[in-house]
């Protein structure tokens, strides 16, 4: 087993191997010095030396020789000796690198063989001790922190005291002897800390520092990162030992960070930002303003020409956009890392058609690029441009979209208030890895210090929130939770909202408008229509829903929920009436004062899906959702109707249930209330009809919810067949429509042979299905939930992706089952499954004809359900088994 590669060395196994074993910023620092890239030489410890680390808790006993060799091939590489105090020594870098790439998580050690001799050394042969001392300072702080665990904010104090005695701004500002000090004082502080004096021999430095790099694996910021983006805790990290350059060597050296394309726009151009006289984090940390990469070509035109192209090298070489940082040492360019890029939704989309158009990536590729849950952000509100706005600051517009929340200063806050179902905006002078929680949390993030490339502007697009980053005319005081700009004042709950598309920081709750996607996104789509095999319908319940969804590609409605149209205002009490009627006479009056409400409700609907098929349910909420609640509505609805109030009161009573979710719901409300369902199939057919003559193109499917045997399905059939040719013969015209049941309970996805027969078509109500099979309530899941996620009892939240295995397995049954007796049964989901890209993997798996999902999620489905298509290559005929005897129907719906 050989436990470290040299970068470019090569081996024989590249690609997703390589990245396992030398992590990613291990295996593209490799093919970038294969590229010919100015890279300076190293070499990586591989991950499986991290697993051996972590597992013996010490480093593999034959690692200590290797780690020799390896130094000294880099020497003589180099033509630098690690212990060299006549001339200019070797100094290395040791970062962190894991398979995938997690930002900032994880811990670096730059200018690793420093001590009094070699930094002396370095001074006279530079002619610069400044810069000898301050890469000096820079190692004790950063191995007194990561090696030793000494508190960041001391260091930081200690500089700050300095700084303040000198009357400067910045530590580039401090002199040399300042310097000096400071790494004495940093020295003594560390040996109080830990007992000992401070290691001056460069390999007892070295491997120091490669085991507390492979410790911070298991960092809580690391960990919880792993745990939001669902990497696996067991891959370990590489450790990259690289040759130092230096951009702190003074004017005409520096750092930059570097995308070659706009990670907010995806437009085709560098972008970024480089700081003079700067080393490692400085260029992102917010300390002193960067120049960007515009400023840059102005400033060193040569250097920008070097830039543009690595972009070029990287680009064909990656065929993806990059996300590199470089180091000017004198004068030179040197790449030091290169990692995908992260981008916005957005972005995702104009880079992955755009490079099909340059001939970089087929469109396959570009569909499989674009991560489909990212395309919901495009399609996230904005500030209404017409809105009237009090601004109190602008920032950079670092992440797009608009946030409108509570002011929260601390993450902590941020996690507490969201969990009881606030919307709240992370407010930070700046962000570090720490608030990630908090960032997760929050709506948006504000911060006044930082461009854009700092940590939260990073951060944030990659999660698609949105993002205000250093509104330097803000003063935001952490400790005081209050932000300052002019003479106003904000304290935390305040409201506040931010323009990210626009770098505003406005007060208070500012109108929101919906977006338009550009027509890469439309252009992008159209591939993915092309590919899918899947269907993709929309849960829609209003005519402005339907429109909405259908613009957004939505090929018929899946689910429309009758209920909802019950809760408008205007109905309630018409709905109240019906429900709580002493006879069947009343009763009677309501529903026929409720019907024409629904059937306009419905017409609407059909005129918007016109020529695609629309799946109205029946009602489904237990109906004392629909009550009043409190004495006074009670009170007020018996001084309406003109009851006593405590008859009313009773018949309220009458409806509570312990358990409504498994009470008096779905069909069986149809079986004690049978009008109840003929008014709605009566103003079904009566929509149908109505816009029918009108030219419209109908195809009306009336489903039936929360379906436990085969009686009730019989029953509705025949009540909706009986009414639907009533209609028929008054109106002297038929239509054709379906009838079909959701299967949302384990007993129905277990005797789906016995259901199949009665249905046109299964729709899967993947919510309660799930609810039902875990015995995991909806709604009361959320206390416990999160704790189980976190330990691993449930992979994922069951709510939100599928559970496959066991819910999963109900499915295909169900599939199976009902596919067996009736060949041509219609197979759907209108579960929140349906809007989820590894969920929609399952169903396109399990065979399903369609998704339906919420109206922002279509655009997801129909890029998932590509994506989905792709990797399992071209569909095989699906199986059939024997056709059995024609199903015999109740009525000849069909
Ligand atoms: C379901 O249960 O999956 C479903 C779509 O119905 P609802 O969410 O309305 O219960
Ligand atoms: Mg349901």
């Amino acid at each position: 087993m050989r436990w470290i590669y040299s970068f470019g060395a090569g081996r024989a196994d590249r690609g997703r191997n390589d990245r396992d074993l030398l992590g990613s910023k291990g295996a593209q620092l490799a093919e970038m010095t294969r590229l010919g890239l100015n890279v300076p030489p190293g070499f990586t410890i591989t991950t499986q030396a991290c697993r051996a680390y972590l597992f013996a808790g010490e480093l593999p006993p034959d690692l200590e020789e290797e780690l020799d060799a390896a130094i000294e091939l880099l020497e003589q590489t180099t033509g630098r000796l690690f212990q060299d105090t006549e001339s200019e020594p070797l100094l290395v870098s040791v970062r962190s690198g894991a398979a995938i790439s997690m930002p900032g998580m994880m811990d670096t050690i730059l200018n690793l063989g420093s001590n009094d001799a070699t930094i002396r050394a370095l001074g006279t042969a530079s002619d610069n001790p400044r810069f000898a001392w301050d890469c000096y300072r820079r190692f004790v702080q950063m191995h007194g922190e990561v090696v030793y665990g000494v508190d960041h904010a001391w260091f930081e104090d200690a500089l700050a005291e300095c700084r303040q005695a000198r009357s400067v701004a910045t530590d580039s500002s401090l002199p040399c002897e300042d310097l000096e000090s400071l790494v004495a004082e940093f020295k003594a502080k560390i040996e109080q800390v830990v007992g000992h004096s401070f290691p001056a021999d460069q390999k007892t430095q070295l491997k120091e520092a490669v085991a507390a790099v492979f410790r911070s694996w298991g960092n809580p910021r690391a960990r919880e990162y792993r745990r939001v983006n669902g990497i696996p805790e067991d891959l370990g990290t590489g450790v990259n030992v690289q040759a130092m350059v230096y951009g702190n060597r003074g004017p005409g050296s520096g750092s930059g960070v570097a995308f070659t394309r706009d990670p907010a726009t995806g437009a085709p151009r560098l972008y970024g930002e480089f700081l003079e006289d700067a080393q490692g984090e400085d260029v992102v940390a917010g300390i002193r303003d960067p120049i960007s990469l515009d400023a840059f070509a102005a400033r060193f035109p040569g250097l920008a020409r070097d830039l543009a192209e690595v972009r070029t090298t990287l680009e064909h070489h990656y065929r993806d956009m990059q996300d590199l940082e470089f180091t000017v040492d004198r004068g030179e360019m040197f790449v030091l890392q290169t990692r995908t890029g992260k981008r916005t939704g957005l972005a995702a989309v104009r880079i992955a058609t755009d490079m099909v158009d340059e001939g970089l990536i087929d469109r396959d590729a570009a569909l499989l690029r674009v991560d489909a849950d990212s395309l919901e952000q495009i399609l996230h509100p904005m500030v209404d441009p017409e809105a009237e706005v009090r601004e109190l600051g602008k920032g950079l517009p670092a992440s797009p979209g608009a946030a409108v929340g509570r002011v929260v200063f601390t993450s902590d806050e941020a996690r507490r208030r969201a969990a009881d179902g606030e919307k709240v905006v992370l407010v930070r002078t700046e962000t570090s890895a720490d608030d990630f929680p908090g960032m997760v949390a929050a709506e948006g993030i504000l911060t006044s210090r930082g461009g854009m490339t700092s940590h939260a502007a990073v951060v944030a697009r990659g999660m698609g929130k949105c993002c205000v980053a250093g509104a330097s005319t803000l003063r935001i005081d952490e400790h005081a939770g209050t932000v300052v700009a002019g003479d106003t004042m904000v304290h935390e709950g305040d409201w506040l909202t931010l323009d990210g598309t626009r770098g505003r920081v406005l007060l208070g709750r500012v109108r929101t408008v919906e977006p338009r996607p550009g027509e890469e996104f439309d252009r992008l789509l159209g591939w993915a229509d092309q590919t899918r095999r899947l269907r993709v319908r929309t849960n829609a319940d209003t005519p402005e829903d339907a429109v909405r969804a259908r613009q957004l590609g939505a090929e018929g409605i899946g689910l429309c929920r009758t209920e909802h149209m019950f809760f408008a205002e205007d109905r309630l009490q018409t709905v109240r009436e019906m429900i709580l009627a002493p006879d069947r006479e009343a009763r009677r009056s309501a529903l026929d004062r409720l019907l024409p409400m629904q059937r306009g409700d419905f017409e609407g609907i059909f005129r918007a899906m016109d020529g695609l098929p629309v799946t109205i349910r029946l009602l489904d909420p237990p109906l004392h959702e629909f009550l009043p609640g409190s004495e006074e509505e009670i009170e007020e609805f018996a001084t309406r109707t003109g009851r006593k109030t405590a008859e009313v009161r009773s018949a309220v009573e009458c409806h509570r249930e312990d358990n409504p979710m498994l009470g008096h719901r779905g069909v069986r409300l149809a079986i004690t209330v049978p009008e109840l369902a003929e008014m709605q199939v009566r103003a079904i057919i009566g929509a149908a009809l109505a816009v029918s003559d009108e030219g419209v193109r109908v195809e009306p499917e009336i489903m039936i919810p929360v379906v436990m045997t085969e009686r009730e399905l019989v029953s509705q059939r025949e009540i909706i067949v009986r009414v639907a040719e009533e209609m028929f013969e008054e109106h002297g015209r038929r239509i054709e429509f379906r009838i079909g049941t959701m299967v949302e309970l384990p007993r129905a996805a277990l005797t789906a042979a016995k259901l199949a027969p009665h249905a046109d078509f299964f729709s899967f109500g993947t919510n309660d299905l799930t609810q039902t099979t875990l015995g995991l309530s909806r709604d009361d899941a959320g206390t416990f939930l999160p704790l189980y996620l976190e330990k691993g009892y449930l992979p994922a939240d069951p709510f939100r992706s599928l559970d496959a295995e066991g819910v999963g397995t109900l499915v295909r049954l169900a599939v199976r089952e009902g596919r067996a007796v009736r060949e041509e049964l219609g197979l759907g989901v209108c579960g929140e499954h349906g809007g989820d890209p590894r969920s929609i993997e399952f169903f396109h798996d399990a065979g399903l004809d369609y998704v339906s999902c919420s109206t922002f999620r279509v655009p997801v489905a129909r890029l998932a359900a590509a994506q989905v298509a792709l990797r399992r290559g071209p569909p095989k005929p699906r199986e059939r088994t024997a056709s059995p005897a024609p199903p015999e129907l109740v009525g000849a719906a069909r």
